[in-house]
């Protein structure tokens, strides 16, 4: 087992070999699921007829642009929506999920979150964090928020009480985000759909980052009214520049377009720059770029299985979106973990991590991120708040032979966890 570019030790190939020798059953499953997404992608080209002058640039007012009309709509096919919008200007996850929110809630509503306090950063749209800046609460929209269960689960019952106040939105983050809780797999958030649909009207909304084609089918197959997700994470299979899109229920995509830019003018404006090809062609490879994040992930936590570390979730267990969290158990083997990611990625390989006090946390934080696009992390990537339980979120990879490669190196940083 020679390695010829890197200096990779006997024992990390030996230990590699057998986790990945054992991952095979999963890899199956991950790579049947991403050729179904893939062939349903293909088939939202061909049926939209996707053709060259699609790719055409516009600028200023971007009036009929061709190209974001068709955009929109392989999205809203690939996800099963009646309608999307995509645009590059949605500068990241939390600005699209933003004007989501923005658009349907109005004053009096009460947007009612069933899986516990939202991501850090939304915290601040809601009003949750921070003021003075034009919360949501600010312009008088109410949020509640029912915790999960020690066992990090939906609530039910007590979703089911909450209901009973007629809350304008159901609010369900798919993703674990940098928690330990689980994610939701499709069919829970259609349990809670359903749940939800029996006792009120309010808007199911899905906050879908990092889960886009992780599965075969998307919340709003689901009956999800509303979903919303980046495009530096999985929906812009690593080639997208920026971006964001919204999918779901016709009228609800059209208030967003509203948000988006204004009354009145909605989805008739909004320029694309050149942006179009990247954003299709970022689309067309994102079941594929999935299917290595996810391969890099079990790879990950059955590596770290065999070196005595606890990961979540586990190397056996399906999965809902791309993140692997791995419990380090002290400080200095997080420096260790993200430095060794960083080393072997394709790009600021030479840089070395460092704890910094990043504003909004407690504690100091370590990342790597040595992507193309800044911040993509639907390359691969690895942050590590310097708290207990000492573990670390990573996620993504645009290959699975790079990913691999750089979870060797982490692992050789790292070493074996000897109790
Ligand atoms: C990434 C993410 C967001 C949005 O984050 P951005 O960094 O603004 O793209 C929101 N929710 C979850 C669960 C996420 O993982």
């Amino acid at each position: 087992m020679a390695d010829d570019f890197f200096n990779i030790s006997p024992d990390v190939l030996k230990k590699a070999e057998i986790a990945q020798t054992e991952c095979a059953g999963m890899f199956r499953t991950i790579e049947e699921t991403g050729e179904y997404n893939q062939r349903k992608v293909l088939r939202a080209f061909i049926d939209n007829k996707v053709s060259e002058a699609d790719f055409s640039s516009s600028t200023g007012y971007g009036y009929g642009d061709r190209g974001r009309e068709k955009l929109d709509k392989i999205f809203a096919s690939v996800f099963g929506a009646q309608d999307a919008i995509v645009r590059h200007s949605f500068t990241c996850g939390t600005h699209t999920l933003a004007v989501a929110l923005y658009g349907v809630l109005r004053p009096g509503d009460t947007m009612l979150c069933v899986t516990g306090m939202p991501y850090d950063t939304i915290r601040p749209v809601i009003g949750i964090t921070g003021e003075g800046m034009g919360s949501l609460r600010d312009f008088g929209i109410n949020f509640e928020c029912i915790d999960l269960t020690e066992d990090g689960r939906v609530n039910m019952p007590a979703v089911k009480k909450a209901l009973s106040s007629k809350p304008a939105m159901v609010y369900i983050q798919r993703s674990r985000g940098y928690s330990l809780r689980p994610s939701l797999s499709v069919s829970e958030i259609g349990d809670i759909v359903s749940l939800v649909k029996s006792r009120c009207d309010a808007v199911v909304m899905v906050d879908n980052c990092y889960g886009e084609f992780v599965e075969k089918t998307e919340p709003t197959q689901v009956g999800a009214d509303l979903m919303a997700g980046s495009l530096i994470k999985n929906a812009g299979g690593g080639i997208a520049r920026t971006g964001g899109y919204i999918a779901g229920r016709a009228d609800l995509v059209e208030k967003c377009a509203y948000r988006a830019t204004t009354p009145g003018l909605g989805r008739e404006v909004g320029c694309t720059l050149g942006e179009n090809i990247n954003m299709f062609m970022g689309v067309f490879n994102a079941p594929g770029v999935v299917v290595s994040a996810l391969k890099t992930a079990v790879f990950a936590a059955r590596l770290f299985e065999l070196m005595g570390y606890g990961v979540s979730p586990a190397s056996d267990e399906m999965r809902h979106d791309i993140i692997q969290a791995i419990c380090l158990e002290n400080p200095e083997r997080l420096v260790k973990f993200c430095r060794g990611i960083q080393s072997g990625s394709p790009i600021d390989s030479f840089v070395t991590p460092e704890p910094w006090d990043m504003p909004g946390y407690n504690n100091k934080v370590i990342m790597a991120a040595g992507a193309f696009i800044l911040g993509a992390s639907i390359e691969l990537s690895a942050d590590a708040p310097l708290r207990e339980p000492f573990a670390v979120w990573m996620q993504g990879g645009l290959n699975y032979t790079c990913g691999k490669t750089a979870v060797m190196l982490a692992a050789g940083e790292v070493g074996d966890n000897e109790r």
